[in-house]
């Protein structure tokens, strides 16, 4: 199993992969059989069921910031992605919109079922089906045999990694395969090498998968039309506030698994209800493993949370979500319902429908932001390293010294 579905899995594993966090950035891009130089928490952080914070603080409690900074950065590669996505949504519109658009290619099928007939490309299909994860050198070499290579849409290809990947996230991964297909940095492609294999795949994996390794030999990029860098198009989201004296009820969703520990963690509810998000499981079509994963985690949420709240909390897993949180609403006759705010992405799609169904009931649905996430969100105008710059300096003056002083 990569990562467990509980929140106290998820601190365990972190637990025991901050003693070696101080080899990441020697280690990191080796793609071994069991992934034992990576963390392997992504599915727990891509769900809240531990946050960023969390993880940076673990490492910086145990390693010097300049130790673990590599494996930071790439900590908080997943906020930027999110932060960058959040400011510019019509790139998911844009990608939903092509999705649908692009034609059926017989090849794709192939590929997904693992019969491309490259070796390299099988094993890696094999691995993501069977899994539910990928390394994350593994997740571009395959993403870079897909479209300079094989010269599939590379849509089809984000839509197969987010329908398995117990990780699947809207912003990390349509971003990272418009960076691979050299649309997120104008001008620039990712292709993946021969030389690049050889020195990152494990010994055994490079012996048994040799008979794919033509295939990186002479890569040649498949140049998209050229792009513009998409504008910003939308700013802050607008701050809302709950309002004391009313019946108010907790929703939580599978995009945010600890909302004990948020600023809502302060507040009192009458009701709870834990959903998962099943018509978006249906439409994309979610696997065997990831829709036990998925379930197994919102059952670790809805079992923290009736700890922390003592109120009774329903789970529902297998209706859409607007139906389920209108039902228990009105059931709970709630004045207001507040959740974490969803990021782009499906779940973040379907709110102005649920927002309007609770208000024809005479419910206010209220979002709030976790600050940490709102701080840094502006951040993300322009590249990654930008982003970085701006955040490092806040990591070590601000609030990293609180951590660095516990050291
Ligand atoms: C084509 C492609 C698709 C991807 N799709 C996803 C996705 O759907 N969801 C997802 O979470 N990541 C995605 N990634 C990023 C990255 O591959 C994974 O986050 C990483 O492999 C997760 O494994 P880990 O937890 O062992 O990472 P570690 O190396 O241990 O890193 C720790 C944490 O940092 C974050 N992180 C590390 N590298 C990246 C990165 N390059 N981009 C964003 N966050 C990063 C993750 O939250 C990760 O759990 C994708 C990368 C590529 C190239």
């Amino acid at each position: 199993m990569i990562c467990n579905p509980s929140r106290t899995a998820a601190l365990g594993q972190l637990d025991a992969f901050t003693s070696i966090a101080g080899l990441y950035a020697r280690d990191r891009n080796q793609v071994q059989p069991h992934h034992s130089s990576v963390s392997r928490l992504s599915p727990a952080i891509r769900h809240r069921l531990i946050s960023e914070e969390e993880v940076v603080t673990a490492a910086l409690r145990v390693h010097p910031f300049e130790r673990v900074e590599k494996f930071v950065q790439e900590v908080y590669w997943r906020r930027y992605w999110k932060s960058w996505l959040s400011l510019r949504p019509q790139v998911w519109s844009d990608f939903l919109r092509d999705l649908r658009d692009v034609p059926d290619h017989p090849r794709v099928q192939c590929v997904e079922q693992a019969q491309s007939g490259n070796a390299v490309i099988d094993y890696l299909a094999s691995e993501l089906v069977s899994t539910g994860y990928l390394h994350n050198h593994a997740r571009m070499w395959f993403a870079a045999w897909w479209v300079h290579e094989a010269r599939l849409p590379w849509q089809r290809g984000a839509a197969f990694f987010y329908r398995h990947l117990l990780d699947g996230d809207p912003a990390s991964n349509t971003l990272s395969w418009r960076w691979v297909a050299g649309l997120q940095t104008p001008g620039k492609t990712y292709l993946a090498r021969r030389s690049n294999l050889e020195k990152f795949l494990a010994p055994t994996l490079l012996e048994s998968l040799s008979d794919g390794l033509a295939a990186f030999e002479n890569p040649n990029a498949l140049l998209p039309e050229p792009v513009s860098k998409p504008p910003i198009t939308q700013s802050d989201w607008p701050l809302e506030n709950l309002t004391p004296s009313l019946a108010t009820g907790l929703w939580i969703h599978e995009e945010d698994l600890s909302v004990e520990n948020s600023s809502l963690g302060r507040q009192s509810f009458s009701s709870i209800i834990v959903t998962g998000d099943a018509a978006t499981w249906d439409r994309y079509q979610f696997p065997t493993v990831k829709r036990q994963w998925l379930a197994a985690a919102l059952h670790d949420a809805a079992t923290r949370s009736e700890l922390r709240w003592e109120v009774p909390v329903s789970l529902e897993i297998q209706e859409a979500n607007e139906e389920a949180v209108v039902r228990w609403a009105k059931a709970n006759a709630l004045d207001q319902v507040a959740a974490m705010r969803p990021e782009i992405g499906p779940l973040h799609d379907s709110l102005p429908g649920l927002r309007d169904r609770l208000a024809q009931a005479g419910v206010r649905l209220i979002l709030l932001d976790r600050p940490e996430d709102r701080r840094i969100r502006h951040f993300a105008s322009g590249g990654f390293f930008q982003f970085w710059e701006r955040l490092r300096k806040t990591l070590v003056e601000g609030s990293g010294k609180k951590a660095l002083s516990r050291c």
